[in-house]
């Protein structure tokens, strides 16, 4: 079979909620993908920074095998010998106290809206049913509709009405518009400190803190998405850590499997996420000794192997050398660590002509939004490997 018959098929039976490029993977190793007619390629998406720690991953899969041999899912009406240990060695790493597991990413997130709410609630004392939470015009934080109501993408919610009440829409970077937004029924302020889909867009320095310390002086928690700038994206573990500031909740996803598997989990303290009593909150998935064997063994890589640390020397070494490149097209090279988006001008007609011709000359990257280009791959790279990339890309960028 070519391309074009699992293109065929696909489309035959397939729901067409996607537009992917016309590439048909069928293995991976660490920053490659290989296509079904045998073409080679770097993978700069990393399934939007979920194999951080590259593709299958050989420890991760060995500790995915291990573990689906012994117990894959007991749900939480009993325990299992791993969710113990994912506890203790996450809140370990990132110097949170307590953890809450689901599964994708926008479960993350709606739990930690629905722990804020009961926070708001139970332990500020805002009025039944009246509480606020805050976020950024441009965000992205999954696609359920509670999540999509406080989108700022009219695709993202045409047709999907009625929304969830309770959200405001402010300005990212614009303290003013946070102080102005915060009312006596704020129960939180939600944000990504990069934001991903949007963009790659990195907030004025001095912002998350600003924020931060805004929601403090206010009794308002502050809520940071690091399901895509987290887990060594940026250069730092988290984003934040640019800013020196302990977000009350830290969502994480995406990366905490390595890509092996769904997980997400929501870190923060016994006194909020301790508005959950048994019953409140839950999923049949959520903490599966599969899932938590998996994750482990993700985070045990990334420090081992000091992905955060290359993140960060490897993003420099891309970054300083994207921007040597003399294109007519490029508006702006920005990011942290391994976490790069190129802006191309809007005469340079569309990102995504550009991606194709990437693709063409063994480099996947994927747009996002009209303009730019992200270039995310597994913070596994080598400099021989982005050396090897950057003819190619400048070579793209001198297109008419
Ligand atoms: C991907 C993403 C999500 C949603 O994660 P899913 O696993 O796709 O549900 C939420 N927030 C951010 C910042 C993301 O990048």
């Amino acid at each position: 079979m070519l391309t074009k018959d699992f293109i065929e098929l696909e489309e035959k039976y397939g729901t067409h909620n996607y537009h992917p490029l016309d590439v048909v993977i069928n293995k991976a190793e660490g920053v490659w993908v290989y296509d079904v007619e045998g073409n080679k390629y770097l993978d700069c998406l990393a399934a939007y920074s979920a194999v951080n720690q590259g593709h299958c991953h050989p420890r991760i899969v060995k500790a995915l095998k291990e573990q689906a041999e012994k117990v894959t899912l007991t749900s939480r009406a009993f325990r299992n010998d791993q969710l113990p240990f994912f506890y203790k060695e996450v809140c370990e790493l990132t110097g949170y106290s307590c953890v809450l597991p689901m599964n994708s990413g926008a479960e993350g997130v709606e739990t930690a809206l629905k722990a804020a709410r009961k926070w708001g609630y139970k332990i500020k004392g805002i009025d039944e049913n009246s509480a606020e939470i805050i976020t950024c015009i441009n965000n992205f934080a999954g696609r359920t509709i509670s999540i999509i109501s406080f989108s700022s993408v009219d695709q993202y919610k045409e047709g999907f009405g009625p929304f969830t009440p309770g959200f405001k829409i402010i300005e990212f970077g614009n303290i003013a518009a946070l102080e102005k937004a915060i009312t006596k029924n704020t129960a939180a302020f939600l944000v990504e400190p990069i934001q991903g889909e949007g963009g790659v867009i990195v907030p004025p320095d001095g912002y998350l803190k600003k924020a931060f310390d805004l929601c403090k002086k206010n009794n308002v928690l502050f809520i940071a998405d690091e399901i895509q700038s987290g887990l060594g994206r940026s250069g730092r573990l988290f984003a934040f850590e640019y800013e020196n500031i302990r977000p009350d909740i830290t969502i994480i996803g995406k990366a905490l499997s390595g890509g092996c598997y769904p997980v997400s989990a929501v870190l923060s303290s016994k006194e909020i996420l301790g508005v959950f009593k048994p019953g409140d909150h839950g999923s049949t998935f959520g903490g599966n000794p599969l899932a938590a064997a998996v994750a482990r063994e993700s985070l045990k890589v990334l420090v081992e192997e000091k992905l955060v640390e290359n993140s960060y020397k490897m993003g420099e070494y891309f970054r300083g050398k994207l921007r040597e490149i003399k294109s007519k097209h490029l508006k702006e090279i920005r990011g942290k660590g391994l976490f790069i988006g190129i802006e191309l001008k809007p005469e340079a007609k569309g990102a995504r002509r550009f991606c194709e011709a990437l693709m063409d000359r063994g480099i996947l990257c994927k747009e996002t939004h009209e303009d730019v280009i992200r270039f995310a791959p597994p913070l596994i790279i080598t400099k021989g490997e982005i050396d090897w990339a950057l003819p190619k890309i400048e070579e793209v960028l001198m297109m008419e």
